[in-house]
């Protein structure tokens, strides 16, 4: 069973309580696109179980983290998405939108516009790669 939080809007996502256009399910997680796209493709990869963000992740979720970036390529053989055109990353708070974690893939990167790019532009203080994410549970250990 996943833990959930009252309120939270990717909760009640992952528990079909409302709406979303899913792409991919499996035990652990669920891909859904986002309502808001900052290109042809864009999708969030959320894990089924309420973790608020990024900095939250403790070590026992580095498996749940590696599943979450695996997904990424197989999102993108389903979609057809050239891995090197794609964007991917996760908010840094305080910087989150929606406080559950979620990762975003976005394609075509080149088809972004300048306020997208911006608002997704990686290793900023707001939006972080997934590899500075992994990094960090190599410090943690
Ligand atoms: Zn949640
Ligand atoms: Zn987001």
């Amino acid at each position: 069973m996943a833990t959930f939080q009252d309120g939270c809007i990717f909760c009640k996502i992952v528990k079909g309580e409302s709406p979303s256009e899913s792409i991919y399910e499996d035990d652990d997680l669920i891909c859904i696109k986002d309502i808001n796209p900052a290109s042809d493709h864009h999708y969030l990869i959320i894990p089924k179980n309420h973790i608020a963000n990024a900095k939250e992740l403790k070590l026992e979720d580095e498996p749940l983290f590696d599943k979450i970036v695996d997904t990424v390529e197989v999102v993108a053989a389903q979609q057809g998405l050239d891995l090197g055109s794609t964007r991917t990353g996760f908010h840094w708070p305080p910087f989150n939108t929606v406080n559950h974690l979620h990762l975003h893939v976005i394609y075509p990167v080149e088809n972004m516009n300048f306020l997208k790019r911006q608002m997704f532009r990686p290793n900023s203080l707001w939006f972080v790669s997934t590899d500075y994410v992994k990094s960090r549970f190599n410090v943690a250990s």
